[in-house]
């Protein structure tokens, strides 16, 4: 599977140029990606999904991810959180629904980070009050990748504002439900096609059964779904430095300064070689990670690890590659500035890194 993703994203690597002409993702890109079936990797046959295992699911994920992560946005949802916390905690009716459209290509978003609350999550001012049949949600969440793609919303309010994180409940929201709005996409550095946007509740009104699993556990399931999550944050860090380390390569190779190869300078080939180095033990990590999530064996610190160590390996990896370009690596429409910038917000999205190492920490030090 991992060896037929990367003849399929090579292919698909074609339709890069057209995406930095036109900011837009050809619709060849959507299509081959749904017909070749990513949407259901996490999800099980009944729903119409064809699972793989953790490891397997990392691996593919390195491969779709040396595409523009514009490319596969509604597949990173499909792998994410949201099909593990329906499976473990939604109702038959809630499965039924969401899962198969998933399947199809549909999206639906995660909704945790608010204005006043990004890290501290317990901190969210969002409110969902039981009225009657119907739960009513007032609020304002932030930054929620694909929310114009969206078909459906797994939203996190406090259903008692007495308390912190023992207050907080997952709920399922429609788009086009009168009282929730969705805003203008909120201009970013990178994953800019699909973007990030404001949503806001004004008396939104929900049915009861749109509850995810039992009131007041919703800040556990986001965190346990978060694990997955970094995994997941790891693969997209890591794909997108793979496909710079190998245009760096090729290029130390083909541009000539001083009458040789750029390859032939003893510090660039150095730079490659780090470049290898960090690359290899990153995906070591992760694969170790995906490995502890199959089996449930030091899950949070395993996937704290791997966010943290890819994220930043990434970055310098992907800093590296840039520079080996020279001028040409600066310049809109070349790989490694796309890969430069859209690596940036790894180590902020799915818990910051200082969130990752303050969790390590107490976990090291048994706080
Ligand atoms: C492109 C993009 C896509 C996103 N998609 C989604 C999405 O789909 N759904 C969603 O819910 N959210 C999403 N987010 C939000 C993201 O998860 C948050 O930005 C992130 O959790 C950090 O929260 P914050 O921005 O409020 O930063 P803050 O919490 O304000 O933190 C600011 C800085 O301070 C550091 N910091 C904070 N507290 C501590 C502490 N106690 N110790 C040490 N350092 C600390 C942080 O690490 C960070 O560096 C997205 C963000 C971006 C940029």
């Amino acid at each position: 599977m991992q060896s037929s993703t990367h003849r399929v994203v090579n292919d698909l690597l074609a339709y890069e140029p057209h995406f930095h002409e036109t900011n837009e993702v050809h619709e060849d890109v959507h299509k081959t990606l749904r017909d070749m079936g990513y949407y259901g990797l996490s999800i099980p046959e009944e729903f119409g999904g064809s699972p793989v295992d953790k490891v397997t699911l990392a691996l593919v994920q390195l491969e779709l991810a040396r595409l523009p992560p514009q490319f596969w946005p509604s597949i990173r949802q499909a792998v994410g959180p949201v099909p593990q916390l329906l499976l473990q905690h939604g109702t038959p009716a809630q499965r039924d629904r969401w899962l198969p459209r998933i399947v199809a290509g549909g999206a639906v978003c995660l909704a945790l980070t608010e204005p006043d609350a990004g890290s501290d999550l317990g901190a969210m001012r969002t409110t969902a009050v039981r009225n009657g049949d119907r739960w009513v949600l007032n609020g304002a969440k932030t930054y929620i990748s694909n929310a114009e793609r969206g078909d459906g919303f797994l939203v996190f309010a406090k259903t008692d504002t007495s308390k912190a994180r023992d207050g907080v409940s997952a709920f399922f929201v429609d788009p086009g439900t009168p009282g929730f709005t969705i805003s203008k996409p909120i201009r970013t550095m990178g994953f800019m096609t699909t973007g990030v946007y404001g949503l806001t509740f004004d008396d939104c009104q929900i049915p009861a059964e749109s509850l995810l699993g039992e009131e007041n556990r919703g800040f556990y399931y986001a965190v346990s779904g978060l694990n997955e999550a970094r995994v997941n944050v790891g693969c997209v860090a890591l794909g997108g430095s793979q496909i710079a380390y190998e245009r760096a390569l090729q290029y130390s190779k083909d541009r000539v300064t001083f009458g040789q190869p750029l390859a032939s300078h003893q510090v660039l080939q150095h730079m490659l070689v780090d470049m290898a180095m960090e690359q290899h033990a990153a995906r070591l990590l992760l694969l170790d990670a995906a490995w502890s999530l199959q089996h449930g064996v030091d899950v949070r610190l395993k996937c704290s690890y791997a966010k943290v160590f890819c994220s930043e390996a990434a970055s310098r990896i992907a800093d590296k590659a840039l520079q080996i370009f020279g001028g040409a690596g600066y310049i809109k429409g070349m790989v490694v500035e796309r890969v430069y910038r859209e690596s940036r917000v790894t180590r902020i999205f799915e818990g910051a890194n200082e969130i990752q190492r303050n969790m390590i920490a107490k976990q090291l030090l048994k706080m």
